[in-house]
Parts: C-alpha cells; structure tokens; sequence
C-alpha cells in the first residue's frame, strides 16, 4: 500500500513515516519546511535503510497536490502538516485558520479526484476543551477550545465528518493526541521547536542541556496531587504505531480515538522522573498560571485497544531517556 504523508518530515510525521517504511509501506511525503528541516530525510533513510519519494511542497497548493496525486496515485493519506503553536495561533489567527483548513480542503478535493479515499487525521486531545469527565472518552462533549490551533483541530474534524456524509465511500479516522514526547531511540530525530519551546518536555531538555537556565513551572495552585498541571505523555513512536493501526483499520465512515496511555502525571512528576532517569538537575521556580491551561487532562484509551488493537508499551523513563538523547545528540552534530 502506497501511504502520502503531509508533514512527513515533522515531528510526529517523520517517527511514522519511519514505522511505515519498516512495515512495508510505500510512502510519499509532502512537506514545506515550515516546522521541520531536509536534514529529516537522510535521518529517516538512515533509520530504516529504505528510500521514499519526497516533495517539498505546500498541501494549499491545489495545482501542485493534482501533480503529486496524478504521479504517485496513493491508496491513502496520513495528514500530518499544519501549523501547531498555541500562544501563535492567537497572535495570528487567519494565518492559523487559512492554513490549517485550506491544507484539509485541497487535501480531500483532490484525494476525491484520484479516488483515493482513506484518510487518518491528526488531531488532539485539544478539542474537548477543559474537560467534564476524567479519564476522558472519545464520547465526551467537544468544543469550548480555548485558542485558534485547538478550533483549528475541531472544525477539521467537523470537514471531515461532512465528508464522509455526503461520500459513502470516504474512511476518515480521527486520531485524537494527548501529549506527545521522546524520540526514536536513535536520537536521530526527535522534536526541535524553533525559538524558545512552549511545550514542557521540549523546555525541559534545554535546561538539562544547559541552553536555557531554568524551567519555569507554570502554577502549583491547580486540584491536583501537588499543585501542578497534569496531562498524559506518550512516547511518539507508540503514537506513531497508533496511525499503522489506525491505516490498517479505516472503514468507510468516521471514527475517533484517544491516542494516549491513560496516565496522568504532573510537571513536577516529570522533572523528578526526568531527573532521576538521566541523573542530571532540572532548576525550576514557580511562576503564575499559564492563560488557557487547564488544570488535568489523561485518556481513557481503552477504545484504541478494542478496535484498532493498539496501545502505548513505552513508559516515562523510556520518554525521559529518548527525549535527553536527542537533544544530546543534536548538540554532539553541531
Ligand atoms: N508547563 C510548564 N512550564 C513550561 C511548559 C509547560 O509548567 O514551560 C506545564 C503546563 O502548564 C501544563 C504542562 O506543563 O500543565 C504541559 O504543557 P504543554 O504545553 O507541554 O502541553 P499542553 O498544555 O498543551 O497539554
């Protein structure tokens, strides 16, 4: 089966990308660079030793999608490439909005043309805002996003359910991620914000790394078992697996599932396991709450498991290792 990944060269792309390539997958990748780099594309060959077809192309360009869909004609569609940055996104709301739902439009107009009809979509646990119920289910109510990228993420969900109403034919399975860390164990890829990163376990690695002086732990006042902000990590390459699975399983319809492990732990549970797996020291002070953070957020998984047969094996030291040995990596090829 020949797979078409946007975003291939992404954080979460590229770890499934490699998964396909050493699953016997034919892969395509469309990616523009906006978020990731070229360099991806020799660490991915070099991961797996097999070769794939890239074009470095924006997947709002209609003309350009036609050509690739024309040449490669794939059986299916991993969509990966949208832009990603909460506190952005509300910097810049029409660019967030314009890309994010643009890319999904072009994307199925011309997947519709070439008959290609399967596609698994890259979501986020985002989408069911500040949640009634923990753990949470796919059944739980959605919506009351608090920032543009999470709306972004709800109303593609909302495209492609109407998608799949007025074409019977149109599989659409929904992958809803809780949050993604680690790195292929390599330490060949991983995940490299540009700037100063906004997501915690990106943060924490360059404080251990000494490139930025210390953690900033957003809030210790939230209900929780020590104060801080709770949320469910999963090693990438397990998320990775989940999309093989979720590839593997597409029927005509829509269907959504939890990507997660189903365990919660919070900031300072992270800096202590952290600290303890890689046996280095992560300062932090305390600071206000973050705007828009919610207090805890963990999956119930359970679905995943039942129908697509799934579920996350790697466990924190596993994240804590493989994120710090990318990091370290990078340092050592600069
Ligand atoms: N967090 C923090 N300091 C940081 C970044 C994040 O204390 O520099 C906290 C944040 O408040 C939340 C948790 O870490 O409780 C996870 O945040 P992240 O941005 O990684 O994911 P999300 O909030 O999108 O789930």
């Amino acid at each position: 089966m020949k797979v078409l990944v946007t975003g291939g060269l992404g954080f979460i792309g590229s770890h499934t990308v490699v998964e396909l390539l050493d699953n016997g997958y034919e892969v395509v990748v469309v990616d523009a660079l906006y978020n990731s780099s070229i360099d991806v594309a020799d660490k991915i060959k070099e991961i797996t030793g097999k070769d794939f077809e890239l074009y470095i192309d924006d997947v709002t360009n209609e003309e350009k999608m036609d050509e690739i869909f024309a040449k490669e004609k794939p059986d299916a569609v991993i969509h990966f490439a949208a832009y990603k940055a909460v506190g952005e996104s509300v910097q810049k709301p029409i660019m967030y909005y314009k890309n994010n739902l643009l890319s999904t439009l072009t994307l199925c107009n011309v997947m519709q043309k070439y008959n290609c009809k399967k596609i698994v979509f890259s979501s986020s646990a985002t989408v069911y805002g500040d949640p009634e119920v923990l753990p949470i289910t796919e059944e739980c109510k959605v919506g009351g996003t608090t920032n543009p990228y999470g709306t972004t993420k709800l109303m593609n969900e909302k495209i492609l359910k109407d998608i799949t109403i007025a074409d019977k034919d149109f599989s659409v399975v929904i992958l809803r991620y809780f949050n993604p860390i680690g790195a292929h164990k390599s330490g060949l890829i991983g995940e490299k914000p540009n700037g100063i990163p906004n997501n915690l376990m990106p943060y924490i690695v360059r404080v251990a790394s000494g490139e930025l002086p210390e953690l900033s732990i957003f809030g210790n006042d939230y209900p929780t078992h020590d104060g801080t902000g709770v949320r469910d990590y999963i090693h990438v390459v397990d998320l990775a697996k989940g999309h093989l699975k979720a590839i593997e399983h597409a029927v005509p319809g829509i269907d959504y599932f939890n990507l997660g492990t189903g365990k919660g732990y919070s900031v300072l549970d992270m800096v202590n396991a952290f600290e303890k797996v890689n046996g280095v020291k992560v300062p932090y002070k305390i600071v206000e709450r973050r705007p828009g953070d919610i207090a805890t957020c963990y999956a119930d998984p359970s679905k995943a498991e039942k129908v697509l047969g799934w579920k996350a094996e790697l466990g924190l030291d596993e994240m804590m290792r493989d994120s710090y040995n990318f990091i370290l990596k990078c340092k050592e090829d600069k």
